[in-house]
């Protein structure tokens, strides 16, 4: 199980939408969309997991991506696993279309 709630994820999610305020699938896409949430490029198992406090892991994102990139990654989650974070973050913003909505209507 993964909690957000705590006070360590806080920090990190505020450092990282500092840093980029900006959604990276959006801008992946040209487009320009503040960012409202951080996704993990590699999905951490729980919070002991080093992934989820590794901050080269992390993507600023908005909301709507976030729910199409979490729908997207459930059948590519072992891929993911075995993937360096550069690879897996490209492959995520490749998985992405911000012009479509997340139900797959324009
Ligand atoms: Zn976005």
């Amino acid at each position: 199980m993964v909690s957000y709630n705590n006070h360590q994820w806080r920090k990190l999610r505020s450092l990282k939408i500092a840093a980029d305020p900006l959604c990276e699938y959006c801008l992946h896409h040209k487009k320009v969309t503040e960012a409202q949430e951080v996704d993990h490029v590699i999905p951490p198992t729980d919070n002991n997991d080093p992934l989820f406090y590794e901050y080269e892991n992390l993507l600023s994102t908005c909301r709507r991506c976030h729910i199409d990139i979490t729908h997207k990654q459930q059948s590519i989650k072992d891929t993911l696993n075995k993937l360096s974070f550069e690879e897996a973050k490209k492959l995520k913003l490749s998985l992405t279309n911000p012009r479509v909505n997340v139900d797959g209507y324009y």
